[in-house]
């Protein structure tokens, strides 16, 4: 079992829309370090199946840590899917899930600049909690282009119709609704966002939103360095339960056999590990017994960043981290190999 999960109690279930429902948490006093969150992180959460045991499935924490009293998360059927579906049918006030503690990196490092934050159906999750998080912490503008199939769709309206009120020197809210303005083309949205140059652009919404969203941003000449994109997508991996043996990759910078050498502290420990070239950071630690965060193993999920102090390492792909964050020498250990001898790597930084 995964060191990082925990048995929750949900103490209320919210009906948002006709297909989407919010669970609010209850989290015991001892575990309230453990489930400090920011605005972007999300949950995972194991979901019974008879055919495999369970199911792993990500939701972004939609409460802010700044203006909500409890860590909750909404979920939104998807059509044919198991967990989603299973969550809305069964959940219920008093329900216990297990669930992982906070995770990604889908965050603002500040409340100073002003955010254009792009969502699409439930894409609004982590993009609500970055935007009352913004409003509650900053003084910046924040503009939010949400699109929907049609009005009664909307999660959230009658917070946001609410929060605009209090604030409407600082809050804009732009809905698309397809029942009025059809599938959201790069050239519509491009006409929304071109007033915003400048901003930084927050992102989360279904594949093909997500691309038309990020044409209309290079229209208007929004630079791609200024973009933050959170992906969502069912886990294939179940980091509730014990990790397959990991394979070891072929690397052809030096022969399979050899080995440097990696100091990694984590959690107020410092461990020293032999680490073989061809093995990623994560299966060693792992394998050493090692309580690592990590939820995706494939890279999309920023749960497993760390720093690369000394030393230079390569990662096999990167989902998650954008180039100012490779210059602070982040990296995933889901998908790190060593390549210099000597290393020294720091989690929690
Ligand atoms: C970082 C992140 C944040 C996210 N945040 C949110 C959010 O805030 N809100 C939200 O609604 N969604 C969110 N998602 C998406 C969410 O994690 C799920 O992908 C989504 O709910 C769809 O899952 P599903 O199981 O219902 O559907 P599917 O993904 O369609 O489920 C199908 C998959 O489950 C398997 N499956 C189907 N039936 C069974 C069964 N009986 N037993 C076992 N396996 C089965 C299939 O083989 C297939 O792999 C997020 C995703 C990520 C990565």
């Amino acid at each position: 079992m995964n060191a990082r999960a925990h048995r929750i109690k949900v103490r209320e279930v919210v009906s948002e829309t006709a297909e989407a429902v919010s669970l609010v948490f209850d989290i015991p006093e001892d575990l309230t370090r453990r489930f400090a969150y920011a605005p972007g992180q999300f949950l995972t959460v194991q979901v019974p199946s008879t055919r495999t045991g369970s199911v792993a499935r990500c939701y972004s924490l939609s409460s802010s840590p700044h203006c909500d009293d409890r860590p909750t998360v909404t979920v939104k059927r998807t059509p044919g899917g198991y967990a989603s579906n299973w969550i809305c049918d069964n959940i219920e006030a008093g329900s216990i899930l297990t669930v992982l503690e906070p995770a990604g990196n889908f965050v603002p490092r500040t409340w100073n600049r002003d955010l254009l934050l792009c969502a699409a159906g439930s894409g609004i999750t982590p993009v609500i909690s970055i935007l009352k998080s913004a409003l509650s912490m900053g003084r910046s503008r924040i503009v939010l282009l949400y699109a929907n199939r049609d009005r009664g769709s909307i999660i959230f309206a009658r917070q946001l119709r609410e929060l605009v009120r209090r604030d409407p020197r600082r809050l804009t809210v732009l809905h698309w609704l397809e029942s009025e303005r059809g599938i959201p083309s790069a050239r519509g949205l491009a006409g929304l966002v071109k007033p915003y140059r400048g901003y930084e652009v927050y992102l989360c919404g279904p594949t093909g939103f997500a691309l038309v969203t990020k044409q209309a941003l290079a229209q208007s000449r929004i630079s791609a360095r200024d973009i933050r994109q959170e992906e969502y997508r069912s886990l294939t991996e179940n980091p509730f339960e014990q990790p397959a043996p990991a394979p070891v990759v072929t690397t052809t910078v030096r022969p399979a056999g050899d080995i440097a050498s990696v100091r990694v502290e984590i959690e107020g420990r410092t461990h020293q590990l032999p680490w073989p070239r061809g093995k990623k950071l994560l299966d060693l630690l792992l394998e050493h017994g090692i309580d690592a965060p990590y939820v995706c193993r494939e890279s999309a999920c920023g749960t497993c960043v760390c720093r690369v102090e000394r030393g230079r390492t390569r990662m096999l792909m990167n989902e998650a981290l954008i180039d100012e964050e490779l210059d602070l020498g982040l990296t995933l250990a889901c998908q790190t190999l060593p390549e210099s001898d000597e290393l020294h790597i720091t989690f929690d930084q």
